[in-house]
Formats: C-alpha cells, sequence, structure tokens
C-alpha cells in the first residue's frame, strides 16, 4: 500500500481492530494525532515509522468516551472525589481518551458564566480529552437565550432534573416543555434525570415516618415506579413537543420497554444506563458498606439487570456511561449518620467501567465486542457530537486508542485501581483482560499500565450535533 506520511508516526501491528460494524485483524498506521490509514496484516511492510508496536493477540478499541460523570462537583455538604488531573488520570487507566462533564447553572444566574468557570478548571489540568454538557435550573426566558449560546460554544447537550425538588433542582413540567421547544429550534439535545419527584417524596416520608433509615430504605423511597412515571410523561411530552432528549442512567426493566415502544413510534428519545446497574443489585444496600453503595437511582434488582443487558443488547439503550460521582467515605459516613436520606449519594466508577463491561458483557456473552464499541464509544461520538474525530479508528479520527489484552485475570479491588477513594463497588471481582496501553490523539497516556501522559496533554473538544 503507498501512503505519504509526515511528522511523528507510529504503526501498531497485528490486532484485532474493533469498531461498531465488526472487528479484524489490521495495523494501524498513525501519523502525528492521527489514524492515517488500517491495512490487512502486512500492507504497511518496508514503510519508515517512528515506532512500532506489537499488537498480536490485542484488540484494539477507540477510546472510549464517558458522557456522565462528575468532577469537582459540590455535593450534600462534600464535594466529589475526582477533579480534573486524578480524574483524568484514572479514567485513562479505564480506556477513556475523551469524558464530557457538566457545568451547573447557578441558581437564578448564567450557565455560561458558570461554563467559563469550570471550563478553566479542566484547562491544562486533563491527561484526556474533555467537554461540558450544561446543567439548567430553571427554563427563564434568560436561561432559553443562553441554550444558543452553549451549542455556539461547542457544549449542544444540557441537563435537567425532575426531582430534587428540595435542593431547587426541579424542572417543572413547563420548564421542560420550554427547553424542548427550544431545543428543537436550535438544534441541541436534552439530558434528563427521570424520577417522578412526588413519588419520592411519598415514599420518603412514609419510610422515614416508620423509623426506616437502614440503607435499603433508599431503594424503597426512589422505587421504580418512580422513574418508569417520569419517562412515561417525558414520552408523551416528546409527542407534543419532540426533540432530541436523552435519558441518563436508565436502571428499570420497564424504563426499557417504554423507551423502546417510543423509539419504535419514531419519537427522539434516547438512553443511557451505567456500569453500576449492569452489574450490581440491591441486596448490596443490606450488606456491608452498604451506605458506600447508596446512588440514585437505587440499585435494583437482578430482574432489572436482565433487562438492561437485553436493552443494551438489542439496541434500545444505547450507551453506557459511569456517572462517576462518589464522595471520601470518611465525609459519606460523617454525613450519613447511619441515614439513608443524609448519605450523599453517589459510586465511583470511571476506571471500572471498561473491565466491567468487558467481564460481564463480552466474556460472558451478554454482548458482542463490535456492540461494546458502539455503547462505550462510537454511540456516544455520534449522539454527542464528536464524530467523526472520535468514535473509531478509520482514517482521519484521532488517534484515541486502547490496546486491551483480553488473556488473563485479576481481581479488581479499590488498591488495583487508581481511583481518588479507598472505596471500589466492584471490590474482589475477577476481571478478564486488562487495559495495556492507551493513547489519546496519538501520545501514550498509560504504556504497558503505567500513566506516562501529562495533565495539559487534554484538549477540549468543540461538539457539533449532526442529527
Ligand atoms: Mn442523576
Ligand atoms: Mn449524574
Amino acid at each position: 500500500m503507498e501512503v505519504l506520511i509526515s511528522g511523528k508516526t507510529k504503526l501498531i501491528l497485528g490486532g484485532e481492530v474493533a469498531s461498531a460494524a465488526g472487528s479484524m485483524r489490521a495495523d494501524l498506521l498513525i501519523e502525528g494525532e492521527k489514524i492515517k490509514a488500517q491495512g490487512m496484516p502486512g500492507a504497511f511492510a518496508g514503510l519508515e515509522v517512528d515506532e512500532t508496536i506489537d499488537a498480536s493477540g490485542k484488540l484494539l478499541l477507540p477510546g472510549l468516551i464517558d458522557p456522565h460523570l462528575h468532577f469537582n462537583s459540590p455535593f450534600m455538604g462534600t464535594v466529589s472525589v475526582h477533579d480534573f488531573s486524578n480524574g483524568t488520570a484514572a479514567a485513562a487507566f479505564g480506556g477513556i481518551t475523551t469524558l464530557i462533564d457538566f457545568s451547573t447553572q447557578p441558581k437564578g444566574g448564567s450557565i455560561m458564566g458558570n461554563l467559563s468557570q469550570k471550563e478553566g478548571e479542566a484547562e491544562g489540568k486533563t491527561y484526556i480529552d474533555w467537554s461540558m454538557s450544561g446543567i439548567l435550573l430553571d427554563a427563564s426566558p434568560e436561561t432559553l437565550a443562553e441554550i444558543p449560546q452553549l451549542i455556539r460554544a461547542g457544549c449542544p447537550t444540557y441537563k435537567c432534573f425532575t426531582t430534587y425538588k428540595h435542593s431547587g433542582r426541579l424542572m417543572d413540567d413547563a420548564g421542560i416543555f420550554r427547553i424542548l421547544r427550544t431545543t428543537a429550534e436550535y438544534g441541541g439535545m436534552l439530558m434528563i434525570h427521570c424520577e417522578h419527584d412526588a413519588t419520592i417524596d411519598r415514599c420518603l416520608e412514609k419510610e422515614l415516618s416508620a423509623g426506616h433509615f437502614a440503607s435499603i430504605y433508599h431503594a424503597r423511597s426512589r422505587p421504580a415506579a418512580a422513574e418508569n412515571m417520569a419517562i412515561q410523561r417525558l414520552v408523551e411530552m416528546l409527542k407534543q413537543e419532540p426533540a432530541p432528549s436523552y435519558v441518563v442512567h436508565t436502571s428499570t426493566a420497564e424504563s426499557v420497554e417504554i423507551i423502546q415502544m417510543a423509539r419504535a413510534q419514531g419519537l427522539p428519545i434516547h438512553s443511557e444506563t451505567c456500569t453500576h446497574y449492569l452489574a450490581l443489585t440491591e441486596e448490596k444496600l443490606e450488606g456491608p458498606n452498604s451506605q458506600f453503595y447508596i446512588c440514585s437511582p437505587p440499585l435494583r434488582t437482578q430482574r432489572d439487570v436482565d433487562a438492561l443487558w437485553q436493552g443494551l443488547a438489542t439496541g434500545c439503550l444505547e450507551v453506557v456511561s459511569s456517572d462517576d460521582a462518589g464522595v471520601p467515605t470518611k465525609d459519606n459516613l460523617r454525613l450519613g449518620q447511619g441515614r439513608f436520606d443524609k448519605v450523599p449519594s453517589g459510586m465511583s466508577g470511571i476506571e471500572a467501567r471498561l473491565s466491567i463491561l468487558y467481564t460481564e458483557g463480552v466474556h460472558k456473552g451478554r454482548i458482542s465486542l463490535p456492540r461494546l464499541v458502539e455503547v462505550s464509544s462510537t454511540n456516544i461520538a455520534r449522539l454527542f457530537g464528536l464524530y467523526p474525530e472520535k468514535g473509531h479508528l478509520g482514517p482521519g479520527a484521532d488517534a484515541d486508542v486502547v490496546i486491551y489484552d483480553p488473556s488473563g485475570s485479576w481481581a479488581m479491588t479499590s488498591k488495583s485501581l487508581h481511583m481518588n477513594t479507598d472505596f471500589c463497588p466492584f471490590e474482589g471481582w475477577t476481571i478478564q483482560g486488562h487495559v495495556e496501553s492507551v493513547l489519546c490523539r496519538g501520545a501514550y497516556v498509560i504504556r504497558d499500565g503505567r500513566l506516562v501522559g501529562k495533565p495539559g496533554h487534554g484538549q477540549r473538544a468543540f461538539r457539533r450535533l449532526t442529527f
């Protein structure tokens, strides 16, 4: 094959290159920050390159993208454990090369103001590429006018909540309608946390007045019904005001059905689930360290876990995110005081996502390798406006490459990971294969299991929606 090359070049030889469409043995030529070409094994023989990497027996995946996590995030009297330095390092160990955090509108204030501040926190500190989605707390004319500004700033996705009235984050139905209309008009995508607030209020009141404070009552106070009802309401709203919408952290079997039916009717609804909903059940809320497994929506039942895997396999669920939001364990204990309603909810999982997806998904035969690539990278690139730079390993794409060695197994523990926490939700799990090396735009971030990247290598990704 004849190729003209210039700049720093790398040739990755003999790996199994995986894409959303399939996987095959191929050699990968990298020039500077980009994939220059893919060729049949041996296609680039004789070509002079700066570095040759032997990847025989290894899988080559497009760098993972995480569209849902919370870095440097103040919450219930504490702050999430990851910042843009330690969080992006842990992400890279987990095969992630691009992540999208949130910038939250201050109550009654400007989201654009907060976006510059949050971007300032990330700028120069990240090992991998990054972007922000907005979080909208109201739908005032001033806030709606900022939606096209967000889109022009390369942040065309923004989230709102149907719950958390008591902390001032609930978006009422009238507000959601206005945001949907503005979204349709300017071409953004609404991310939405769906749990019906009044249902939670009622259940919470019932449990607390009965003196039920143990962790399992967190699940009872936020039942599947609350999530199902909120998603069903969103579907009915989309029939009236259709606009691209993305349900975050889908966790129930019924939600999968509701979303599947809405998609069959042609409604522009998308959804993700998260690593922990695919791997853990509410039994964790009755075992040791139960308070560290409190997250919202709560962990569900095995029946839900099975339905989520099925939704992933059949295509209804399009994305798996981490929703990384752990707080220091000492703060969880100090603030929780043995009461589920006082515990700052959220778990750290940014590094574990690929390990769990590969082991529980591909290795155990629940999803194919191409489907893993799709739900952890390609679909996210397409839905969040990062395609075609990110999400695949075709010519012209950014050279964001994960070299995964599928052989061998190891025990995941908080000590074997690099997250800034002493709690691992998947403590003791046997993981098949491991992330060997990770390149972000042609440069090693992880090499043979060691962090070699530089904080500041990561760049702000400008996102543009194309649907
Ligand atoms: Mn949420
Ligand atoms: Mn979240």
